[in-house]
């Protein structure tokens, strides 16, 4: 058997690796473009890699992967973040977790991962500066288009030629689609355009970015949609970041692409909801009456005497003189807090791709291509990506996996 890995990242090298423990008799050949193997997986988590997470901090895989959350349902039952986990600590790479549900390597360094990878990929023909620029099936010569079932019986039959190369069976691992995929387009397979994800918001108001630094357990929204996300927001010199904004960057990544990277801001600065923001300050009222509301802070000083500001609330004012219309103000301001959001801008140097190979060109259980049997599709080159915390690199090892293991289960051109 002869099969070719296209792309030497996460998603391909695991698969290798995979390939080679269960067949070593088999010959693994992955092309790759660029001059080092894993190159982005060694810039992952900030040099630290985030390689997965454990699941807890989520009510539902939807709120880890806005898309693909099907495909990675089935994909981590055959790959789990345990078993992700254990096939690194197996491998020489001790583990830890942090309270924020994240899993790095002991050493806090990304290139134990990518050591760990390539011991495992021993014995592959790792082909580094080799762009893949052509990629024939078998019914590409021979079989109508038109006629799928015709041409799905040719392709078991004839090889793959990769680069004019024949090979049993095609791993496409090439990333983030961003430039598409050239070397597929004669076969027609559905694509969903690719569109950033993962990216911070600038917002040109003074007022918030004066109290930069500033992180706030709170919910953001994008006024006139559903798109909402929660956790700490990091107010920057140039406008919020942190895991709130950033999910929200993820959720309505293509939305936002949509309109430009324009629209409104809604913060809910308490998490809370208007009953229970209403609640609160009454209480404060009650408990405080001689107070000034200035000095009686429900939030961090700085950030507290902004929303008073823009509640149109005096410094100087008392509790007992809040009133219902002050009170009105000052809830609608806590839970609704609205800003212009007029771009967007990188969040470190870490974004994926929303988009990419459409899973509807995929059979879901083993990831190969329906209508061209002998070629497979792993990790972000497919329409599948997550918010941050490790989810990411969890898609590629297991849809990597399940590749791996689907190839072996068919065993084409066995004989
Ligand atoms: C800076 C940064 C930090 C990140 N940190 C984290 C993190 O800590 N945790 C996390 O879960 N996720 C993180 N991510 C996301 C994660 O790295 C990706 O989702 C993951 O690497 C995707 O793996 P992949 O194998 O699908 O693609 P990639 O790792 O991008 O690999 C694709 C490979 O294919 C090669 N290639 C492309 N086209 C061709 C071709 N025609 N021929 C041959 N080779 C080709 C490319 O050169 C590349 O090496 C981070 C992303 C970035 C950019």
């Amino acid at each position: 058997m002869r099969i070719a890995i296209i792309g030497a990242g996460a998603a391909g090298c695991f698969c290798a690796a995979q390939l080679r423990k269960w067949r070593p008799e088999w010959a693994v050949t992955v092309f790759e473009a660029g001059p080092k193997p894993l190159a982005k997986v060694a810039i992952t988590g900030g040099g630290r890699c985030n390689l997965t997470n454990d699941f807890q901090g989520i009510r539902s895989l939807a709120e880890a992967y806005p898309r693909g959350e099907r495909v990675m349902k089935r994909a981590l039952k055959a790959f789990s973040q345990e078993d992700t986990i254990a096939w690194f600590q197996a491998r020489g790479v001790p583990c830890v977790l942090q309270a924020d549900h994240c899993w790095f390597p002991r050493s806090q360094d990304a290139m134990d991962i990518v050591h760990a990878l390539l011991n495992a990929m021993k014995g592959v023909d790792l082909r580094l500066k080799s762009p893949v620029v052509s990629v024939e099936g078998p019914e590409v010569c021979s079989a109508s288009a038109n006629n799928i079932a015709d041409a799905t019986a040719e392709h078991t039959s004839g090889p793959w030629l990769v680069n004019g190369e024949a090979f049993d069976a095609v791993v496409v691992t090439t990333g983030g689609a961003a430039r598409g995929l050239p070397f597929l387009e004669g076969l027609g397979l559905e694509m969903v355009p690719p569109v950033p994800s993962l990216f911070t918001f600038t917002v040109p108001d003074p007022g918030l970015r004066s109290l930069m630094g500033l992180v706030v357990e709170a919910a953001i929204g994008l006024q006139g949609t559903a798109f909402k996300a929660e956790g700490p927001l990091l107010i920057t010199d140039w406008g919020l970041s942190g895991p709130a904004a950033l999910k929200l960057s993820s959720y309505a990544a293509r939305h936002l692409a949509e309109s430009g990277y324009k629209g409104n801001l809604s913060i809910n600065w308490l998490n809370a909801n208007e009953n229970e923001v209403r609640a609160l300050l009454q209480k404060s009222a009650l408990d405080n009456p001689q107070k000034l509301v200035s000095s009686t802070h429900l939030l961090q000083a700085r950030l507290w005497s902004h929303l008073l500001a823009k509640a149109g609330l005096r410094p100087d004012l008392r509790w007992a003189e809040l009133g219902s219309k002050g009170l009105n103000r000052l809830t609608a301001t806590l839970i609704g807090d609205s800003y212009p959001l007029t771009g967007k801008s990188k969040f470190r140097d870490e974004f994926v791709t929303a988009g990419g190979v459409a899973l509807s060109n995929i059979d879901p259980s083993t990831l190969e291509c329906k209508r061209y049997p002998g070629l497979y599709f792993a990790g972000e080159v497919l329409d599948i990506d997550a918010i941050t915390g490790g989810f990411n690199l969890q898609a590629a090892w297991s849809t990597g996996y399940v590749c791996a293991r689907s190839i072996c289960s068919r065993e084409i051109g066995k004989n």
